[in-house]
């Protein structure tokens, strides 16, 4: 089993460096993969309202017989649960669909600007992490003018933001904003979804140096940029490759070269200024 390093949050609690995508896992199948997952050594479980999966999620954690704090279940409202009440009915929902005690990281999918009910949302997942339902907040898909909204708003700094992230999207500036105030960034679709990307000489030149798979360079690239990624696998071997980045670590030019393929968004349209969801 592969241990994973963790890092702390700006809430005194921490984070593991590398999580578990679980986008597209559902039913029997689904609790299966997660499950193994966890017996892999992920203990940051990715899931969401919109992948209608959280009850596959509770049940693989349930499974597993690890001690609850030992595992970190995040989950996300969707936009048509923004608004304070609203919010406040959908955690509870979630908890009720995961089947366990509380939600560990707790986030705001999208920000949905038209909407323009982040900022009441967010102030009732506040009240939820004083209730104790939740432990850590958060947001996804934010943009440095929403987060400093949020920020000179409501004076609590989410934990976490959740963005797009892989070698064909950067987001430096983003990710330096991130630093300067203490929130962890984490990366979706941190294998550009399995684009070309792991296919790119840059990226097969390193793992090549390295003797490593292109993915593993990859994911060992988000860790050095300080970021969580969390990589999504239905197989256990993969998961297992996935996991296993910890005992090798790229030279500052094998991490500016893969930088180098920045190219944009793996989707165009999802921009968060314009691409909602609800
Ligand atoms: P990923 O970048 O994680 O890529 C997943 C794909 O890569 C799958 O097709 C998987 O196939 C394949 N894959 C995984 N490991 C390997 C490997 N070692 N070798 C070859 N192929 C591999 O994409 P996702 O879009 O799933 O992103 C990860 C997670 O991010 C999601 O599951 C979700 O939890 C989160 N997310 C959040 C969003 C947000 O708005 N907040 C948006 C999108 C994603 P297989 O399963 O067959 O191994």
């Amino acid at each position: 089993m592969t241990t994973i390093p963790t890092v702390p949050l700006n809430d005194g609690t921490s984070l593991p460096e590398l999580g578990f995508g679980t986008y597209l896992l559902n039913g029997d199948e689904g609790v299966d993969a997660v499950a193994s997952a966890i017996s892999v050594g992920y203990r940051l479980l990715d899931s969401a309202v919109n992948y209608e999966n959280e009850s596959e999620v509770g049940e693989a954690v349930r499974r597993s017989e690890l001690d609850r704090d030992d595992l970190i279940v995040t989950t996300k409202v969707p936009g048509r649960d923004h608004g304070y009440e609203q919010t406040l009915a959908s955690a509870r929902a979630s908890i009720g669909r995961l089947g366990l005690d509380r939600i560990d990281l707790y986030l705001i999918h999208w920000p949905n600007p038209s909407l323009d009910k982040y900022l009441e949302t967010w102030r009732a997942m506040i009240r939820l992490r004083e209730e104790g339902l939740v432990r850590s907040i958060g947001v996804s898909n934010f943009t440095e003018p929403m987060l400093t909204r949020l920020i000179d708003e409501t004076g609590v700094t989410p934990a976490v933001n959740q963005v797009e992230l892989h070698p064909y999207y950067p987001q430096a500036s983003l990710r330096d904003f991130h630093i300067a105030h203490g929130i962890r960034t984490e990366s979706w679709s941190p294998l550009a979804r399995r684009s070309e990307l792991l296919t790119e000489q840059a990226v097969q030149d390193v793992a090549a140096a390295h003797d490593v798979t292109p993915t593993q360079v990859v994911l060992r690239w988000h860790i050095q940029l300080r970021s969580t990624p969390i990589p999504k696998s239905a197989h256990a071997g993969r998961q297992r490759e996935n996991a296993d980045v910890f005992d090798f670590a790229l030279t500052d030019a094998e991490v500016a070269a893969l930088s180098g393929l920045e190219r944009g968004r793996v989707r165009p349209d999802m921009d968060p200024n314009t691409h909602e969801e609800m």
